[in-house]
C-alpha cells in the first residue's frame, strides 16, 4: 500500500482533541460509563472492551450529553503539511479518512440514490466525551449516531498489532473504513431500523447487531476495491498502490476481531448467542463480498437466511 506523497491531506475531516481535556490518566471528570481509565491491565480492558461492544463497535453508550472536548488541528495541520507527510501516522490515517468519504461521496448516489454527508473523525488520546456519552480508548475505534462522529485513539493499532495478531498496515484503513461503514448505514436509515427490530425482539437483538456489523465489515471491502481510484479535491489520487497482500491484511484482521476468536482468545468457550459482530469467517466473507462485487448494494446482510444465528 502506497499513498500519493502529492495528495492533498485534507485536516478539516479530522478533529484532533488530543490535546485536551480527555487526556492523562486519573483525570476523572467523565461521567457515564462505568468503565475505568488507565492502570487496567490489559485483560480487564478487553473484557469490559466485549462488554460495551467490542471492536469496530457502533455505540450506544447511552447516558447522552457529556459535553464537549475542544478540537485544536493547529499541530496536525503542521504536521501534514511537511514532507514526508504521508510517513507520518497521523497524516496517513487522515488520508484513509479523505480516501474513503472520497468514495462514499461518488458511491452513495450511484449505488443507494443519496447523497453522502461527509463525517469528522476525533482522534482522542485515553478519553473522550461524545454525543452517546462518555468513552474510553477500551472500547476501541467507534462510530456515535447521535452526533455523526467516528472516534479513535490511534494506540488502538499497536493493541490491534500487539494483542489481537492483526499487525498489518492495512488493518489501519480497514478499521476506519468499518466505522464510516456504521455511518453509512446510519445516513441510509439501517442503523435505526435495527435498533426498532431489536426493540420489536429483544431476544434477537444480538443477531440484529451481527448483520449490521457484518454489513459494515462488507462496506469496508466494497472501499478497499474502489480504494485507488479516489482522489483528492484537485485530483490526485490518494493510493498509488494496493495490492492483494494487503487485501489479504484486511482479511487477515477481519479474522482476528471475530466474536469467536475474541472469546477464545479470552479464554472463555464461544457462544454464539453472545456473538454480536460476527464470526472470523463471517467477517473475512462479507469483507471479501464487498471488496469482489466492488459494489455495496450487494452488502445485503439484512436479506432473508444472509446472516443466521452462530454467524
Ligand atoms: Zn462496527
Amino acid at each position: 500500500m502506497e499513498l500519493n506523497e502529492k495528495a492533498e491531506i485534507d485536516t478539516s475531516q479530522v478533529e484532533d482533541v488530543r490535546g485536551s481535556g480527555g487526556g492523562g490518566f486519573g483525570g476523572g471528570g467523565f461521567g457515564g460509563l462505568p468503565i475505568g481509565g488507565g492502570g487496567l491491565s490489559g485483560i480487564i480492558v478487553t473484557v469490559l472492551l466485549l462488554l460495551v461492544g467490542g471492536y469496530f463497535g457502533i455505540n450506544n453508550l447511552g447516558g447522552g450529553g457529556g459535553g464537549s472536548s475542544s478540537a485544536d488541528n493547529t499541530k496536525l495541520e503542521q504536521e501534514c503539511k511537511q514532507q514526508n507527510a504521508t510517513e507520518q501516522l497521523d497524516c496517513r490515517n487522515v488520508l484513509y479518512i479523505n480516501s474513503i468519504q472520497a468514495y462514499w461521496a461518488t458511491e452513495l448516489p450511484q449505488a443507494f440514490g443519496k447523497p453522502y454527508e461527509k463525517a469528522t473523525t476525533r482522534v482522542f488520546a485515553n478519553r473522550v466525551s461524545t454525543g452517546c456519552g462518555a468513552a474510553d480508548s477500551g472500547v476501541g475505534p467507534f462510530y456515535c449516531p447521535a452526533d455523526n462522529k467516528v472516534y479513535i485513539d490511534l494506540t488502538f493499532y499497536q493493541q490491534l498489532a500487539r494483542e489481537l495478531g492483526a499487525p498489518g498496515e492495512f488493518a489501519q484503513p480497514y478499521v476506519l473504513a468499518h466505522e464510516y461503514g456504521h455511518h453509512v448505514q446510519d445516513l441510509l436509515g439501517t442503523e435505526a431500523k435495527m435498533r426498532q427490530a431489536q426493540n420489536t425482539n429483544p431476544d434477537q437483538a444480538n443477531l440484529e447487531s451481527v448483520k449490521l456489523e457484518l454489513q459494515a465489515d462488507c462496506y469496508a471491502g466494497a472501499w478497499a476495491r474502489g480504494a485507488t481510484g479516489t482522489t483528492d479535491a484537485k485530483g490526485n489520487k490518494i493510493f498509488t498502490s494496493l495490492s492483494d497482500s494487503d487485501i489479504q491484511e484486511g482479511i487477515q484482521t477481519a479474522g482476528q476481531i471475530g466474536d469467536d476468536t475474541l472469546q477464545q482468545r479470552n479464554g472463555g468457550s464461544v457462544n454464539p448467542a453472545e456473538f454480536t459482530h460476527g464470526t472470523s469467517a463471517d467477517r473475512q466473507k462479507w469483507f471479501r463480498v464487498g471488496y469482489d462485487t466492488g459494489d455495496p448494494a450487494k452488502c445485503d446482510t439484512f436479506a432473508p437466511g444472509a446472516v443466521k444465528e452462530g454467524d
